[in-house]
């Protein structure tokens, strides 16, 4: 599985959760969304802290990697589902993932139910020198070490994607949402 080249733009991305947060919520998206490169287990996540009794929406931020694998409409989804949990987090509502609450705010706008992800990671595609059969994927191996089961030959090894994008979640109700070069609209 190769990832899609896309445009990681941060513009874009503040432009696009504007867009969904006034559509949905009637209310901009006071807190920034930002890309986060390191974010590998979840495709999203919303930050607050917490002092006392005092809690501050932080920001949302999005993995710069998931999205390079996961469709666009699920993009979309998880993005929402990060803007439920702050919405629902300044209204001062139940904003975890599972309470009734957010999972029903989750159904209306039709976010994705978890942002749970499981990518493809780097690793090495194998093969024989001599007659070039594939010999197998390891995530990391020193050829030099071992020769081709078929020709007793020397092993090439060559960078490849190992593994599928995964996400346990589904989009709890399909989204309506239609994303065109300028405005979101509801059809
Ligand atoms: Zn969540
Ligand atoms: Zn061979």
């Amino acid at each position: 599985m190769e990832p899609k080249t896309i445009n990681v733009d941060s513009e874009k991305l503040e432009d696009l959760s504007q867009k969904l947060s006034l559509h949905f919520w009637g209310k901009r998206c006071d807190i920034p969304v930002l890309w986060n490169g390191r974010l590998t287990k979840s495709m999203g996540r919303f930050m607050f802290s917490s002092r006392g009794r005092t809690r501050t929406a932080l920001r949302i931020e999005l993995s710069k990697h998931a999205v390079r694998f996961i469709p666009p409409e699920i993009f979309i989804a998880v993005l929402l589902h990060e803007l439920c949990h702050y919405h629902l987090f300044i209204q001062g509502q139940p904003f975890e993932d599972g309470h009734p609450v957010f999972e029903e705010e989750l159904r209306r706008v039709g976010a994705i139910s978890t942002n749970v992800v499981q990518l493809p990671q780097k690793g090495f595609e194998l093969y024989c020198s001599k007659c070039h059969e594939r010999l197998g994927s390891r995530k990391r191996m020193n050829t030099k070490h071992y020769l081709s089961a078929c020709c007793k030959a020397q092993i090439l090894k060559k960078e490849a994607w190992l593994g599928e994008c995964k996400y346990p979640g589904e989009i709890l109700k399909h989204s309506k949402v239609r994303l065109s070069s300028n405005h979101v609209k509801k059809v």
